[in-house]
């Protein structure tokens, strides 16, 4: 086997193998046309385009999946699995990557931000900004400099009444609906 070919597969356990054979067959009716990265809102944040995504999964390029910040960044609005001309289930797909990269042991540093999105989105019904940054922080320990880099911002959204005050909110109204997910797939 070639260096080029092997680079391509990482030794990998049985479930993320299985994930990852679960993704080529999902993917395997690609005809690359461009119209999910084309539709994708979050597309301009994205390390590797929706297209070329599917592109890497079909070769089982798996440590440079892993390595990719894209699936991260899907907020998951549907609009690829709607405009599909083939009907894939894309948005499904991208969260199938979060689980692999979760699985490989690869996902805790790129996955800090939509963890802490979603924690706080289940606590309180809602995102609250501050309580959400916190727990960012906190869960990226490796860089103790990194609040300093999200000051201008969070002046500016502070000066526009952008930022939600912890407490009040729907605190809880969402937790029955994560713990039924979360049953579904097997979590819980
Ligand atoms: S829209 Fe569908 S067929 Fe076109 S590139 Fe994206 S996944 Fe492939
Ligand atoms: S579901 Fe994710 S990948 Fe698809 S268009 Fe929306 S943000 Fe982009």
């Amino acid at each position: 086997m070639s260096e080029a070919v092997r680079k391509t597969w990482s030794p990998a356990g049985d479930e993320i193998e299985f994930v990852l054979a679960q993704l080529k067959e999902e993917v395997g009716a690609c005809m690359q046309c461009g119209t999910c990265t084309a539709s994708c809102p979050n597309g301009f944040a994205m390390d590797i385009t929706p297209r070329a995504m599917w592109r890497m999964i079909q070769f089982g390029m798996l440590d440079e999946i892993l390595e990719s910040q894209t699936f991260w960044m899907c907020s998951s609005c549907y609009t690829c699995t709607l405009r599909c001309p083939r009907g894939l289930k894309l948005t499904s797909v991208m969260a199938s990557l979060k689980r692999l990269a979760m699985l490989s042991g690869k996902g805790r540093k790129n996955s800090a931000f939509y963890r802490a999105f979603m924690e706080n989105v289940e606590s309180h019904g809602r995102v609250q900004e501050m309580g959400m940054m916190s727990n960012y922080f906190f869960k990226r320990m490796d860089n103790p400099t990194l609040p300093l880099k999200f000051v201008p911002l969070g002046m500016k959204m502070m000066a526009k009444g952008k930022v939600h005050m912890p407490g009040g909110g729907q605190g809880g109204v969402l937790k029955p609906m994560f713990a039924k997910a979360r049953e579904m797939e097997g979590l819980s």
